[in-house]
Protein backbone atom coordinates (compact mmCIF):
# COMPACT_ATOMS: atom_id res chain seq x y z
CA UNK A 1 0.00 0.00 0.00
CA UNK A 2 1.52 3.64 -1.01
CA UNK A 3 1.41 6.67 0.87
CA UNK A 4 -1.94 8.17 -0.69
CA UNK A 5 -3.81 4.90 0.18
CA UNK A 6 -2.75 5.12 3.45
CA UNK A 7 -3.84 8.89 3.81
CA UNK A 8 -7.53 8.63 2.19
CA UNK A 9 -7.70 5.33 4.27
CA UNK A 10 -6.68 7.64 7.53
CA UNK A 11 -8.87 10.64 6.50
CA UNK A 12 -12.17 8.01 5.72
CA UNK A 13 -11.52 6.40 8.95
CA UNK A 14 -11.36 9.75 10.77
CA UNK A 15 -14.82 9.79 10.02
CA UNK A 16 -16.33 7.09 10.91
CA UNK A 17 -17.52 6.15 14.35
CA UNK A 18 -18.74 2.41 13.46
CA UNK A 19 -16.50 -0.01 14.03
CA UNK A 20 -18.45 -2.82 12.07
CA UNK A 21 -18.09 -0.04 9.02
CA UNK A 22 -14.26 0.65 9.57
CA UNK A 23 -13.46 -3.05 10.15
CA UNK A 24 -15.22 -3.79 6.35
CA UNK A 25 -12.76 -0.79 5.47
CA UNK A 26 -9.65 -2.16 6.81
CA UNK A 27 -10.31 -5.72 5.04
CA UNK A 28 -10.85 -3.35 1.99
CA UNK A 29 -7.48 -1.49 1.89
CA UNK A 30 -5.87 -4.87 2.92
CA UNK A 31 -4.68 -4.08 6.08
CA UNK A 32 -6.34 -6.69 7.87
CA UNK A 33 -7.21 -10.24 6.72
CA UNK A 34 -10.74 -11.89 6.49
CA UNK A 35 -9.93 -13.35 10.58
CA UNK A 36 -8.88 -10.07 11.75
CA UNK A 37 -4.92 -9.87 11.98
CA UNK A 38 -2.73 -7.40 10.69
CA UNK A 39 -1.38 -7.52 7.05
CA UNK A 40 -0.17 -4.24 6.69
CA UNK A 41 0.73 -1.72 8.92
CA UNK A 42 -1.66 1.29 8.89
CA UNK A 43 1.08 3.70 9.63
CA UNK A 44 3.83 2.57 7.53
CA UNK A 45 2.39 0.58 5.14
CA UNK A 46 5.13 -2.30 6.29
CA UNK A 47 4.24 -6.36 5.91
CA UNK A 48 5.82 -7.92 8.92
CA UNK A 49 4.73 -8.43 12.24
CA UNK A 50 6.21 -9.62 15.36
CA UNK A 51 4.03 -10.56 18.23
CA UNK A 52 4.76 -10.31 21.93
CA UNK A 53 2.66 -12.00 23.84
CA UNK A 54 1.14 -10.04 27.13
CA UNK A 55 -0.50 -12.32 29.14
CA UNK A 56 -0.76 -16.13 29.89
CA UNK A 57 -2.01 -18.72 32.10
CA UNK A 58 -1.01 -22.32 32.52
CA UNK A 59 1.15 -21.55 29.23
CA UNK A 60 -1.81 -20.68 27.75
CA UNK A 61 -1.55 -17.61 25.38
CA UNK A 62 -4.48 -15.16 26.81
CA UNK A 63 -3.52 -12.09 25.04
CA UNK A 64 -0.98 -10.84 22.22
CA UNK A 65 -0.01 -7.79 20.40
CA UNK A 66 1.15 -7.49 17.21
CA UNK A 67 3.85 -4.61 16.33
CA UNK A 68 4.98 -3.75 12.76
CA UNK A 69 8.60 -4.84 12.39
CA UNK A 70 9.49 -1.68 10.55
CA UNK A 71 7.93 1.19 12.63
CA UNK A 72 6.84 -0.83 15.78
CA UNK A 73 3.43 0.22 16.00
CA UNK A 74 0.70 -1.72 17.36
CA UNK A 75 -1.37 -2.95 14.62
CA UNK A 76 -3.09 -5.68 16.24
CA UNK A 77 -4.42 -7.00 19.67
CA UNK A 78 -5.81 -10.39 20.08
CA UNK A 79 -7.80 -11.86 22.76
CA UNK A 80 -8.54 -15.32 23.72
CA UNK A 81 -8.67 -16.53 20.10
CA UNK A 82 -9.80 -13.38 18.31
CA UNK A 83 -8.23 -9.83 16.88
CA UNK A 84 -9.91 -7.24 18.35
CA UNK A 85 -10.60 -3.95 16.37
ZN1 LIG B 1 4.58 0.25 10.48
Amino acid sequence: MNRLRLYIYRSILNKINDTGLSLKLEYRFGLIDTDGSPKTCRFCGGKDFREQITDRIEGMVLEKNSFCSKCNSICGYWVTGAWMP
